[in-house]
C-alpha cells in the first residue's frame, strides 16, 4: 500500500478546533501568567530532545509539550499588564486572518501568482489612506502606492535604496558607485535606518545624527546647516528620516520644516511612524502628521498598534515608479503576460525579498471587524489612559513626568537616583504582575510605559500605578 504520513483533513479539522479553543482559553487566562518569563538562559532548550524524532508523533503530544515546555518560556506580550518596549497587539480577526493566509498558502510575489493577494492589498492600503487622512497621492490609483512589508526596518531599507537611485539617476544600481552619498537622521531615530545604511554599503560614517531640541525632536536648522556643510565638502545628501513617535520617548519631528528643507535640496524624505502611526485613525491626533504631504515615503506598523499580529508594516511612496525601477528584476522564469502588458502590480518589485505572504487578509479582517469607528475608539482610549497616567504622575510627590505624552507612551521616573529607578523596575518586572522597560535620555534613566495592548483597560493602568508607588515605598 502507498504510504501517507500527512495529516488528513479530518484530523486537521479536529485538532484545529481544539487549537482554536486553546487560544481562546489562553486569552481568558493570560493575566494568570507572570508577564515576563522567569526562565534562565538554556532552561527551555535543555528540556528538548537532542535529536529530531524518527517516528511521527500525535498532535496531542505536541500540545502537551507546548503547555509543559514552551509556555514557561513565553513573555506575555498579549497580557493587558504588558507595558514594555512598544505595544505589539493582536486580535481575534487578525489571528483568524493569519490562519486563513496559512491555509491558502499562496505566494503573492506576482499578480499572476494569486491575483486576489495583490488586489486586496492595494485596495486595503488605499482604504487606509482615506481612513487615516494620509496624502492622497500615496494611493496606488494616483502616482504613489502602498505595499505591506514585513517590518519598518525593511521599509526603511527600500526607501534608502530608492532614494539612492533617484539621487544617482539610477546609476548606483549599475555601477555600485555611492561613495559621496550622505544620509541624515536625528539622535533619536530608530536604529533600523543605521542598519539599512550598513546593509546598503554606504558606511555609517556617512550617516549624520542631527541634534534634537528639549522635546527630543530634530532641529531643522541643525539639519540645514549640516546639509550645507556636507555639500560644501563635496558630499551628496540623498536621504533624511523624520519620525512621528520616536521609540525612546515618542518625540515628533517637525515634518513640515524638515520636508521643506528636503525639497529645497532635493533629498528623499522618509517618515517613520512605526510605533505611533496608527494614531492617525483619530482626526484629533493628525496635527502631529502635518507636513507628511512632503514625504517621499512613509511607514507605520499595524503590527504594533492596529490589532494586527506581527508581521505587518504599511509602506507608502509618493512616486511608485522610482521604487519599482530601483528594485525591479525580471528573470526568465518569472515572465508572464500580465506583467509584460504592464496592467498589474507585481509587489515583488516593491521590497527586497521575492516571496511574500498574503498579509492583507489579516489587515482586511481587522479593519472590517472593528470598522474605522472601532479603531478610533480603542486607539483614543489608549491615548486617554496614557494621559490619565501622566496626570497621576504629575500630582505625585515622588515621581516626575518627562513630558506630556503626545500618544500612548508615558516616560517618568522616581525623583531618587537612576540606581533606585533601575532597582524599582527590576523588582516590578520580577513580580510578574506588570512588565515595563526603560530608556536613557540626556544621561538620565527613565521608566517607560507603553499603553496599547488589546485588552489593557483603565483598571490595569490604575493597578500598575498603585503597584509602582507601593514598591517604590518599600
Ligand atoms: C519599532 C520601530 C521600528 C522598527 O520596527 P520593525 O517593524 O520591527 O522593523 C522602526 N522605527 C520606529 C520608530 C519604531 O518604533
Amino acid at each position: 500500500m502507498e504510504k501517507n504520513y500527512h495529516m488528513t483533513p479530518g484530523q486537521f479539522r479536529e485538532e484545529g478546533k481544539k487549537l482554536i479553543d486553546w487560544i481562546a482559553d489562553y486569552y481568558e487566562q493570560v493575566e494568570n501568567y507572570p508577564v515576563l518569563s522567569t526562565v534562565q538562559p538554556g532552561d527551555i532548550r535543555k528540556q528538548l530532545p537532542p535529536q529530531a524524532p524518527e517516528k511521527g508523533e500525535p498532535f496531542d503530544a505536541m500540545m502537551s509539550d507546548v503547555n509543559k515546555l514552551i509556555m514557561p518560556g513565553i513573555t506575555h506580550w498579549q497580557s493587558p499588564n504588558f507595558f514594555a518596549y512598544f505595544q505589539s497587539n493582536t486580535s481575534g480577526p487578525s489571528i483568524l486572518g493569519e490562519l486563513l493566509s496559512a491555509g491558502l498558502g499562496v505566494q503573492g510575489m506576482l499578480w499572476a501568482t494569486s491575483p486576489a493577494c495583490t488586489e486586496l492589498e492595494s485596495q486595503v492600503m488605499d482604504w487606509l489612506v482615506d481612513m487615516m487622512g494620509l496624502p492622497a497621492h500615496f494611493k496606488t490609483t494616483a502616482s504613489g502606492g502602498g505595499v505591506i512589508q514585513d517590518t519598518a526596518s525593511n521599509a526603511a531599507l527600500a526607501a534608502l535604496l530608492a532614494a539612492r537611485e533617484r539621487k544617482t539617476n539610477f546609476s548606483s544600481n549599475l555601477t555600485g558607485e555611492s561613495s559621496r552619498l550622505v544620509a541624515y537622521v536625528s539622535t533619536q531615530t530608530h536604529s533600523s535606518v543605521e542598519k539599512g545604511i550598513k546593509v546598503m554599503g554606504i558606511g555609517t560614517n556617512r550617516l549624520r545624527k542631527i541634534e534634537v531640541d528639549e522635546h527630543f525632536a530634530m532641529r531643522p536648522e541643525a539639519l540645514e546647516n549640516q546639509l550645507k556643510k556636507d555639500m560644501k565638502n563635496g558630499f551628496i545628501p540623498f536621504f533624511v528620516c523624520g519620525t512621528v513617535g520616536t521609540t525612546s520617548s515618542n518625540a515628533v519631528d517637525p515634518l513640515r520644516e524638515i520636508g521643506e528643507i528636503c525639497k529645497k535640496y532635493d533629498v528623499w524624505f522618509h517618515v517613520d511612524a512605526a510605533m505611533s502611526g496608527t494614531a492617525a485613525v483619530c482626526p484629533e491626533f493628525r496635527s502631529h502628521f502635518d507636513g507628511l504631504q512632503l514625504a517621499d515615503s512613509y511607514a507605520f506598523n499595524p503590527h504594533k498598534w492596529m490589532f494586527t499580529n506581527f508581521d505587518c508594516d504599511c509602506f507608502y511612496v509618493a512616486d511608485k515608479a522610482i521604487l519599482i525601477k530601483t528594485l525591479s528584476i525580471l528573470p526568465e522564469y518569472l515572465k508572464n503576460e500580465a506583467t509584460e502588458k504592464g496592467a498589474v502590480i507585481d509587489y515583488r518589485d516593491w521590497h527586497v525579498q521575492l516571496g511574500r505572504r498574503f498579509r492583507a487578509l489579516k489587515l482586511w479582517f481587522v479593519i472590517r471587524h472593528y470598522g474605522a469607528e472601532g479603531l478610533r475608539y480603542h486607539i483614543g482610549e489608549h491615548i486617554r489612559l496614557a494621559r490619565e497616567l501622566a496626570s497621576w504622575i504629575k500630582t505625585s510627590a515622588d515621581f516626575e513626568l518627562l513630558n506630556e505624552p503626545p500618544f500612548n507612551l508615558v516616560c517618568f521616573r522616581h525623583k531618587a537616583s537612576d540606581e533606585f529607578n533601575k532597582k524599582l523596575m527590576d523588582r516590578l518586572n520580577k513580580s510578574g504582575r506588570i512588565y515595563l522597560t526603560h530608556t536613557v535620555l540626556n544621561g538620565t534613566f527613565w521608566l517607560r510605559m507603553s499603553i496599547g495592548q488589546t485588552q489593557t483597560k483603565q483598571e490595569h493602568v490604575a493597578r500598575a500605578w498603585e503597584l509602582i508607588r507601593e514598591m517604590a515605598k518599600q
